[in-house]
């Protein structure tokens, strides 16, 4: 995104005309920093050549995950809809695999007969289940065990995933004693170790404790696991003066640690390959002065994005067109949504805003849409692909029939 003459652009396309166009609120892809963000990514960790399987649940967008998997990616999947999702964005079953805490038998069974990378289970009761499955389908089913290493992720608690009070994975102890019930299955084949300790991760000393205790279990327990799946969570910047997370040094310790463990890593990344790449453009339809502050009340809201509201998420805010007056009093950017919570960002320094004028929510391509909902029945927004400056639609705008 720049400024050209004052006009904030996406890939050279103006805000303003986009907004004019296909109508607000409404998500807007750049394909060009998705695809580089995937080539970055892919770069960092060239020497190992990782399997990536992008995380739907990021960004669920079927023609996004076409061109996601067009650009070489798999797909980390939590759901029988998400697999559903991958399988039909043209995402090769070898290149899927299933996490989450909470599946489903009938998930389980979609999941074996599509005859994915790896089911990655959770828990011991998961795993008799997989079993039972598969020995009713004749077949033998490649899993891997999500460990919990009890590592604080240092990010925001409510996406802490890798903490001991956390829900997710089996704790060291339990992880021993599954890997000897798997030894003995013969209806399960036990390739993968896998752990992800959050999200929005900037800091690579969490990956660094991670990768020890993963270390030390391979250690104790003298088993080979066919692949370390050392899930996503890699953080982008939200604001301009944010961390950044150094790839290069989570790199290298990956490295040292394939130097023990000779292992095919996967990733799981989301938010690092589509955050940067989205945007919610919204409108401005009133503006109201309270004593303290002046509220600028857009037409998106909480239920278009979430993140805000969910978890104190701060996204930057950008006018569709510069003008050099700044407001005089502090800017609320609150949606219309009839909760307090539904507000985007406080700041004291903006320019001055007025009624009917178009502003930008950056880096809302993870967790925005994916995250969205009807509530107070409003319909679902249109997604906008911008691609070489040809803008396509990738998703239309749900109409009041497909709700009432
Ligand atoms: C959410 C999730 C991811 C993706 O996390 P990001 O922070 O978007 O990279 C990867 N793996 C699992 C198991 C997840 O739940």
């Amino acid at each position: 995104m720049k400024y050209i003459d004052k006009k904030l652009t996406i890939e050279n396309t103006k805000i303003q005309n986009i907004a004019y166009k296909f109508g607000t609120p409404v998500y807007c892809y750049s394909f060009s920093q998705l695809k580089q963000n995937i080539i970055n990514f892919k770069r960092s960790f060239q020497s190992f050549s990782p399997i990536i399987c992008f995380s739907i649940k990021s960004n669920s967008n079927l023609n996004l995950l076409r061109e996601i998997g067009k650009l070489g990616l798999g797909a980390d999947v939590v759901s029988m809809g998400e697999l559903m999702l991958a399988v039909k964005a043209g995402i090769k079953p070898k290149k899927i695999v299933f996490s989450g805490v909470g599946k489903t038998s009938n998930e389980i069974s979609y999941a074996i007969d599509r005859k994915i990378l790896l089911i990655n289970a959770e828990s011991i009761s998961e795993i008799k289940e997989i079993e039972r499955i598969a020995k009713s389908k004749k077949r033998k089913v490649k899993i891997g065990i999500r460990l919990n290493p009890n590592t604080d992720a240092n990010t925001l608690n409510q996406i802490s995933t890798g903490k001991k009070d956390d829900k997710f994975g089996v704790n060291k102890k339990s992880f021993i004693k599954v890997i000897e019930y798997c030894k003995d299955s013969k209806n399960l084949e036990l390739e993968c170790l896998s752990v992800h300790i959050g999200s929005q991760i900037l800091d690579y000393r969490p990956y660094e404790k991670m990768l020890k205790v993963v270390d030390n279990i391979i250690k104790k327990i003298d088993f080979k696991f066919k692949y370390i799946d050392l899930g996503g969570g890699m953080g982008i910047p939200y604001n301009k003066n944010s961390k950044k997370l150094n790839y290069t040094k989570y790199n290298s310790i990956i490295k040292k640690f394939l130097k023990k463990n000779k292992s095919k890593i996967i990733f799981e990344p989301g938010r690092s390959i589509i955050g940067n790449a989205g945007i919610l453009i919204s409108k401005v339809i009133y503006i109201k002065n309270s004593e303290r502050k002046c509220f600028i009340i857009l037409d998106a809201g909480m239920n278009d994005l979430m993140r805000p509201a969910l978890y104190g998420a701060n996204h930057r805010i950008l006018p569709s067109i510069k003008n050099s007056k700044m407001s005089k009093k502090i800017y609320e950017f609150v949606g219309p949504i009839c909760e307090s919570t539904d507000k985007f960002s406080t700041l004291t320094k903006f320019q001055e805003l007025k009624e009917k004028d178009f502003i930008a929510i950056c880096d809302t391509g993870a967790y925005g849409m994916s995250l969205s909902s009807n509530y107070n029945i409003r319909p679902k927004v249109t997604e906008l692909l911008i691609k070489k400056s040809k803008i396509k639609v990738i998703r239309k705008r749900q109409k009041y029939k497909d709700l009432i």
